[in-house]
């Protein structure tokens, strides 16, 4: 009996669609432990784009494997390897397709490359919120999109995570006008970096290894990242006083993908596992950064100085978007297929936040 309630509690608080087969286990187990059903040990290889252990994404992660392994009783294990052991962080996407390893972790929008409209599923600048993207996802139809266009990869895409709101990044001179953006040389990734282009910005790609010795040597001018508590981490302060809010990266998702094939071979009980696992993650990540941002916030070198850019520039960013996606959808079916859904559900999302959430949050403040 004891046994039972242990399975049942266990089940009931990590997972409720696990509840149902743990409890027929459990049955099994009851009726004299002579024939305990279980399942046959699956190991499974998952590359990411980050160091081991990066703090946040990289513990995210380990933690995922962690809890397929306890909530599968051990018969899932999922080893975790950080960037360039079994893969270079970039080529994660192409090995899962490839079936050279099983699963990957990393960020959405560094594969626009394979379709533009994969930018989107990663989130979209002065757009949804991670907790608007993950409800866009499930709820919205994005997910079908994105498994759909994802399957011609042979991959089967997950939430794995996300980072809530990014801030706008870390320029070594204050921006007051448009004009200050002209030539300046900013490290800035995604949709966001296209937008800059059009201000005038020359945006720049550059290994997160090199970012901090670019910035305070000047070879570049700005640099975005992440948010307080990874940004710190960086050193940023020491290289660039004026700390921007964000805009550009409102709600980025980060993703646990498989290969197809191998995920349609999994068990029913495996795939409702790591599925489970998957959305903790995204919950606990999304908490984390919230909590440790909060924090790195409040500790801010005294040299910092916290900046909203001016008004007009957000003006000419919006329309400077809307551009870049006009541009994007005639070049792209897909893009334009993706775009009508997320727009859709942005639509319909707006007057209710803005009469809940951010009415709220304006009585609050
Ligand atoms: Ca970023």
């Amino acid at each position: 009996m004891m046994k039972r309630r242990k399975f049942i509690t266990g089940a009931a608080l990590g997972a409720s669609a696990l509840a149902l087969n743990a409890c027929h286990r459990a049955e099994e187990k009851s009726k004299g432990d002579l024939h305990v059903i279980k399942a046959k040990k699956v190991t499974l290889k998952l590359a990411t784009s980050w160091p081991a252990h990066f703090p946040i994404m990289g513990t995210g992660v380990d933690t995922f494997a962690k809890r397929c392994g306890e909530l599968s009783d051990g018969t899932l294990e999922i080893k975790v390897f950080a960037k360039n052991i079994l893969v270079p962080a970039m080529q994660v996407f192409d090995a899962t397709s490839a079936a050279q390893i099983d699963a990957f972790h990393s960020g959405v929008y560094y594969w626009k490359g394979k379709n533009p409209s994969f930018s989107i599923f990663g989130g979209m600048p002065l757009g949804l919120t991670s907790e608007e993207m993950i409800t866009w996802l499930k709820f919205g139809g994005g997910y079908e999109l994105w498994r759909e266009l994802y399957g011609k990869f042979n991959l089967y895409p997950l939430i794995g995570g996300t980072t809530g709101p990014q801030m706008g990044g870390w320029f070594k001179k204050e921006i007051n006008s448009l004009a200050d953006l002209k030539g300046l040389k900013m490290r800035i990734p995604g949709l966001g970096g296209e937008v800059m282009k059009r201000l005038g910005v020359n945006p720049v790609l550059l290994p997160a290894g090199e970012i901090y010795t670019a910035l305070e040597r000047g070879t570049i001018d700005a640099t975005e990242w992440v948010g307080p508590a990874l940004d710190s981490m960086m050193g940023f302060a020491k290289a660039a006083d004026y700390y921007y809010t964000g805009w550009h990266e409102p709600g980025s998702i980060l993703e646990i993908t498989f290969n197809k094939a191998r995920w349609e071979k999994l068990s029913k009980e495996h795939r409702a596992i790591i599925t489970a696992a998957a959305a903790e993650m995204t919950g606990n990540m999304l908490q984390e950064f919230r909590y440790e941002n909060a924090k790195a916030m409040a500790s801010l070198p005294k040299n910092v100085q916290i900046k909203t850019f001016p008004e007009e520039m957000m003006k000419a960013a919006k329309s400077a978007l809307h551009d870049v996606l006009r541009d994007e959808s005639e070049k792209s079916a897909d893009f334009k297929k993706v775009l009508a859904s997320y727009q859709a559900f942005e639509k319909l999302n707006k007057p209710w936040d803005d009469i809940s959430t951010k009415n709220f949050l304006e009585i609050r403040s």
